[in-house]
């Protein structure tokens, strides 16, 4: 009997040891026994997704939240209720300092056993000086005994976030980490430009935190950008770069535009052309689990939106298949006008944006959306 392939699956761990003053993301600091409470209510929901659709993930995906405070036991009685394709990409966010701190070799390996193929690890920066000032807890010893442990598993697909536009960051300090990366032998880094988001403690001290200026910010992220490219790290969306064929498939799936379960508090998910979520309560989650609807995904306003953070961009083709017509000729025509400044690459049967149309993507999909 044929399986039907799932998208992907993404969970939501809500729980992080403290807050780190930029984040707006949904966490809190949890005891050992809601952690179980919670493990228990994602198996239920898993469990009875599973009986309605059947099927089997071709992704699943751990995000924060702070997953591997979970702990290998709980990450992977989870796992071992998820049917998965035989070639599941699963990754679990990890923060170095938990690994360091909370992880023996033991856990680690037992979570690849379960099924655990990619760690995404949230490192920011290579230097001590910038960690601190992000309020992250571990030093740069410290993720390089994270990164260790990871390899040491038999886990070689592995990424490392890095933040730019932050306190006391310079070019060269960026250069440094890029560094760190390679040698390191990271496959994979994430990065993304500090945003001060509303109500964070970041936001109320903004001012004194000596913050790159915009244009500063903008050199960084060309600097990054090139680095990592001379690092052999090929960049394949706005803030993602990766060693050839080592990019996130899970992540692929949202800038494609396809499905995806999202469990646990704040979870995002798009099924059947529908858009729902789960409320940032972890006690509703726990209790109900009801989801919110929000309402139609998937129209092509919303698929060139997405497509067009990748390099890849659009293409007529993959429109076609989808929406049965080709990219409109007055969005081609358009995009040519940003083809001149450098911004963007357009042929008869597509359109991309360069690393610097990149920087200004939101404006320029919006005119090209007109
Ligand atoms: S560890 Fe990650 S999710 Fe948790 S508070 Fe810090 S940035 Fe936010």
């Amino acid at each position: 009997m044929m399986t039907t392939e799932l998208p992907g699956l993404y969970i939501h761990v809500p729980f992080c040891s403290s807050k780190c003053p930029y984040c707006d993301f949904y966490s809190l600091v949890a005891s050992d026994e809601l952690k179980d409470r919670y493990t228990d209510a994602l198996i239920k929901n898993i469990i009875l997704y599973n009986n309605q659709v059947g099927g089997a993930f071709s992704t699943v995906y751990f995000g924060g939240g702070t997953p591997s405070l979970l702990g290998s036991e709980r990450l992977s009685s989870i796992l071992n209720n998820v049917s998965r394709t035989p070639d599941c990409e699963v990754t679990v966010e990890c923060n170095p300092s938990d690994l360091c701190k909370n992880w023996s070799f033991k856990d680690m390996e037992a979570l690849v056993k379960a099924g655990a193929n990619r760690i995404s690890m949230g490192m920011q920066s290579a230097v001590d000086e910038e960690r601190k000032a992000l309020g992250r807890q571990a030093d740069r010893e410290q993720v390089k005994r994270a990164v260790e442990l990871v390899k040491s598993a038999g886990i070689d697909n592995f990424s490392l976030d890095l933040m730019l536009g932050i306190p006391h960051q310079t070019i060269d300090s960026i250069k440094e980490s890029i560094e760190f990366c390679a040698e390191n032998g990271a496959k994979h880094v994430s990065s993304y430009l500090l945003k001060i988001e509303q109500g964070t403690p970041f936001e109320k001290v903004e001012k004194l935190l000596n913050l790159p200026d915009e244009d500063e910010c903008c050199d960084m992220y060309l600097a990054a950008c090139k680095c990592l490219e001379e690092h052999g790290y090929k960049q394949y969306e706005i803030s993602n770069f990766a060693v050839p064929s080592y990019e996130s498939r899970h992540n692929l799936i949202y800038w494609d535009c396809r499905e995806y379960l999202g469990l646990g508090a704040s979870a995002h998910s798009f099924i059947g052309g529908k858009r729902f979520y789960f409320e940032r309560d972890i006690n509703k989650f726990i209790e109900e689990a009801q989801p919110i609807q929000d309402g139609e995904g998937g129209s092509f306003e919303e698929y060139v939106m997405l497509r067009l953070r990748l390099n890849e961009g659009l293409q007529s083709d993959q429109v076609r298949a989808r929406f049965g017509f080709d990219i409109p000729p007055e969005m081609l025509e358009r995009a040519r006008k940003f083809e001149k400044n450098g911004m963007a690459k357009v042929t008869e049967t597509s359109i991309s944006l360069t690393t610097e149309g990149f920087l200004v993507s939101n404006a320029i999909i919006a005119n090209l959306l007109n």
